[in-house]
């Protein structure tokens, strides 16, 4: 699974711990991030990160083409929600894809510590089907 990984500022010590808690699990997987985040998570965990850039430069976008391509298969966004951010609606956009295209979106770390767990238990596999559909399609 293509997993995205981003945090805002004030949220970037929290997905580095949840990262470092998860990393057995993470591992398995295909991770994506915005830049500092996946710099930050990178140096604590060394799990290996696809870096787009980062997510006032076009980051959260970046990752929005690839929900868009079906190419992404969950979301895990640490939001900051006390702090406005330049880039706002480049994050509603992220958000909005992440509904057109049903794909488990997560945005605090209570809601995320249930998505692993349910990762770990192959809950999202159906997400395969989506992909191979998507195939069958061209
Ligand atoms: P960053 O971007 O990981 O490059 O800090 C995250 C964001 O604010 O969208």
């Amino acid at each position: 699974m293509n997993i995205a990984l981003i945090a805002h500022d004030k949220k970037k010590q929290d997905i580095i711990e949840f990262c470092i808690a998860y990393k057995d699990i993470l591992g398995e997987h295909q991770l994506f991030a915005t830049g500092t985040t996946g710099k930050r998570i990178q140096e604590a965990t060394n799990l290996p990160i696809h870096r787009f850039q980062s997510g006032p430069l076009g980051g959260d976008q970046q990752i929005g083409a690839m929900i868009a391509n079906e190419e992404m298969d969950m979301v895990i966004f640490f939001r900051d929600p006390l702090t406005s951010q330049p880039h706002e609606p480049d994050v509603s956009a992220l958000m909005r894809l992440c509904d057109v295209h049903l794909i488990p979106l997560v945005t605090n770390i209570a809601a995320a510590e249930i998505v692993i767990r349910g990762l770990e238990r192959g809950d999202f596999s159906w997400r395969e089907i989506v992909k191979q559909k998507k195939e069958s399609n061209k």
